[in-house]
């Protein structure tokens, strides 16, 4: 009898398609593997996700031209995994594969038209009859080959199409090509040399605190059941040696470790540790890579020559099959939450998988997010404190300065006040180190006329536009639009424009005027977009280089520099005033994080933080690192206004071109999503549709709808009967997308 498989496509298509499986490879195809398959002009590589009896006979069905794996790709739990991703986060089923087996683990092959020995004789001897056929001829015939498609749009809109061409087939004049079909060949294996710090010191002896940590991980390891810990180390307790330990205790067990960082770039020295501990055993994967190095490293994974990646969101989906540990560092970090299609979080798919798994997780922070903190109270975690740093070092004193009783200097007021100028000047006599955090790059957010009062605004975006000094342009910070600054006022032709606010850039500046002679560098994604820049700033912080390092958000991840004594926050208010539930949770997160980078070393440190709201909770939370108390106090907020972790969110954003359209759609989901509610009761609050804060980007409109409960099975039932509505109603709009964000970090 006839096997049929279904074959998951990297398509953004939800479901499998049907092909049949010739004789000769019946033996070989199995659920999990790649295989080669035509579709339309393409082979493509995909997934087999099941088998079938034989569908209606009505349709042709193709058959696999070939079998790729004798392992599979997917082992049975990866498989479900990607099952439960797709679902879970209402993303088709094949973008889910596609974020899986990223590249050219699944690759496409083209279809192309060539002109045979037969056919340019043909062609001379003035054989051809038709005149399509005589051009067609005529066009292949100068060149190698050509795309089906491409041949099409050469003769125009009029040529027939199809009858041509399989006259020409058949006659042999012309043939098929496939561009060389990159089958990916077992045991392809290079080496991704990792770059690290020199040679890190050996093992240490464990404090009391990771001593007992350790022993209870290890504990539940060798049970082998699921377990999910919550690791709450204030910065500089040693998680990272825990994790280290971990791992040895997982691989004694003969299990493989999942460690994923929120950016790995920036983590060289945990690169660096693993390398030296674990030689040989470790695999990276991450967004960095070239596709070929990205194979490579996923061929060693999956042939089982290593047991640990390290890498950053995607690789939670490392095939290995016998996962027993999974460590999220820096759980709280929100890059673990992809924006595009499918919208997971890392975090929270490690936790399923773990489950399918029977493996540990260790979630790792100084700052645990509150969804993980509650969790911890409703005895789904289990809680790790380490509640000191190593070597009885101190946490660093903060001290709040209150902008608003800083006396202006000079003519304008300064980005320094006069606590942190002189702590600067300190540092600088004592030749250690000061990091200064603006969490925003560029030199200011907007330029504006003083004349007429003009912003220039991006073009694709409702917003304003970022001035760049360092080369004169306006960027727009989410299309990437750039522009070169004009001397004049498009508007009224005046020649007074001026920057207004705070970026890094403008930092920097001011810094170098005030401190001649200091080394002063910059970190932000404009300088990180080159790994060797980030290099050389890590290295000169490493060999005392640099006197004073302002930069972003990116400053703030996980570096330890014994000479970083001194920590200034210019403004924590640009993350205080961002209008988002979160805001708080994130100011106090940041601030600790980056407070964390001081006096990891026997010099001491000390942390200023300027502010015009000196008594906001976040902020008093961090200057007492008391995380428990922030917790509390935010969970009582959390709680009055029905928001997460009491409740689950889910955003339905109504994006397109034409902004009447999108309002006419975001109400007609609104009605849907009323009517549906209805015998809910009060479990599901709808809010909206409004405009989103950010509405236009990209030259999309965007209006969202934004749905509470506590039960989130209500919500995704809720929305997927809507949707099942919508998909068959006539007011669809093909110009419309519907985009929907389980769980959203990004509510603007
Ligand atoms: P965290 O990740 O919690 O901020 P790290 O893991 O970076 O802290 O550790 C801070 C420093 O303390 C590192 O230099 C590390 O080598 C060192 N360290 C870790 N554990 C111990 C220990 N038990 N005794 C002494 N030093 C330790
Ligand atoms: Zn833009």
């Amino acid at each position: 009898m006839m096997i049929f498989a279904e074959v998951l496509l990297p398509l953004p298509i939800d479901h499998p398609f049907t092909y049949s499986v010739p004789a000769k490879l019946e033996d070989r195809v199995q659920k999990g593997g790649r295989v080669l398959v035509p579709f339309g002009h393409r082979r493509l590589t995909g997934c087999i996700v099941g088998f079938s009896q034989q569908p209606d006979p009505q349709i042709k069905i193709k058959e696999i031209i070939d079998v790729l794996d004798e392992t599979p790709a997917l082992n049975p739990s990866l498989l479900e995994l990607t099952r439960w991703v797709s679902h879970y986060y209402f993303a088709p089923w094949g973008e889910v594969l596609k974020t899986v087996l990223p590249g050219k683990i699944l690759p496409v092959a083209r279809r192309f038209l060539r002109i045979t020995e037969e056919g340019q004789r043909a062609l001379r001897e003035g054989r051809v009859r038709g005149e399509q056929e005589r051009a067609i001829l005529s066009l292949l015939s100068a060149r190698s080959r050509m795309s089906q498609d491409s041949l099409w749009k050469r003769l125009g809109p009029s040529s027939g199409k199809g009858p041509s061409l399989t006259v020409l087939l058949e006659k042999g004049w012309i043939e098929w090509e496939w561009s060389n079909p990159p089958l990916p060949g077992e045991g392809e294996e290079g080496r991704i040399s990792l770059r690290g710090e020199g040679p890190s010191s050996g093992p240490v002896s464990l404090t009391p605190a990771q001593r007992e940590a350790l022993d209870q991980i290890v504990e539940t390891l060798e049970r082998g059941k699921f377990r999910v810990f919550l690791l709450q180390g204030v910065t500089g307790s040693g998680k990272t040696e825990l994790y280290l330990r971990a791992i040895s205790a997982a691989l004694r067990q003969g299990r493989q470790v999942i460690f994923l960082v929120p950016e790995i770039v920036l983590t060289p020295r945990i690169i660096e540790q693993l390398k030296t501990r674990f030689p040989e055993r470790v695999a990276l994967l991450h967004s960095g890579l070239s596709s070929a190095e990205r194979l490579r490293e996923w061929h060693r994974v999956r042939n089982a020559k290593v047991d640990i990646v390290l890498g950053t969101r995607s690789a939670i989906f490392a095939p290995f099959t016998r996962l027993g540990l999974i460590i999220i560092d820096e759980e709280h970090d929100s890059s673990y939450k992809q924006e595009d299609i499918p919208r997971y979080n890392g975090r929270d798919v490690a936790i399923m998988r773990a489950k399918l798994t029977d493996s540990v997780v260790i979630l790792g922070s100084a700052t645990p997010s509150l969804e993980s903190y509650f969790n911890v109270q409703r005895r789904n975690y289990h809680l790790l404190k380490l509640p000191h740093r190593v070597r009885g070092l101190p946490l660093p004193p903060v001290e709040i300065v209150d902008l608003r009783r800083e006396r202006p200097t000079g003519s304008s007021p300064s980005l320094f006040s006069g606590v942190l100028l002189e702590a600067m000047e300190q540092r600088l006599m004592r030749s250690e180190q000061t990091l200064l955090l603006l969490n925003r790059r560029g030199y200011a957010p907007f330029i504006q006329c003083i004349d007429c009062g003009f912003v220039f605004q991006c073009l694709n975006c409702d917003l304003s536009l970022t001035y760049h000094r360092t080369d004169r342009t306006l960027r727009c910070h989410y299309c990437g639009l750039r522009l070169k600054v004009s001397d004049s006022c498009p508007q009224c032709k005046g020649v007074r424009l001026l920057p207004f606010g705070l970026g890094t850039q403008r930092v920097e500046e001011e810094l170098r005027e005030m401190f001649r002679g200091a080394r002063i560098a910059r970190l932000d994604r404009d300088i990180a977009r080159r790994q060797g820049n980030i290099n050389s700033i890590l290295e000169g912080l490493r060999e005392g280089k640099i006197d004073i390092l302002v930069g972003t958000q990116l400053i703030a991840k996980g570096h330890d520099y014994p000479r970083i004594t001194l920590v200034g926050v210019i403004s924590a208010d640009l993350s205080l005033n961002i209008p988002d539930f979160r805001a708080a949770e994130r100011t106090y997160q940041l601030i600790t994080q980056v407070a964390g980078r001081a006096g990891r070393d026997n010099l001491g440190g000390e942390v200023i933080v300027q502010t015009y709201h000196p008594h906001h909770y976040a902020l008093q939370a961090a200057r007492h690192h008391d995380y428990e108390g922030f917790c509390e106090r935010e969970l009582e907020y959390r709680h009055r206004l029905g928001y997460p972790p009491f409740t689950r969110i889910i955003v339905i954003r109504i994006e397109g071109p034409n902004q009447e359209k999108v309002q006419e759609i975001a109400h007609y989901w609104g009605e849907l999503l009323q009517q549906a509610r209805k015998g809910m009761g009060e479990q599901v609050e709808i809010l909206g549709p409004t405009p989103a804060i950010r509405l236009k980007i990209r030259n999309k409109y965007r209006w969202q709808i934004l749905l509470k409960s506590p039960r989130s099975k209500l919500l995704s039932d809720l929305i997927r009967s809507v949707l099942v509505k919508y998909d068959s109603s006539a007011c669809k709009n093909p110009n419309i997308r519907i985009n929907i964000d389980v769980d959203p970090l990004d509510l603007l």
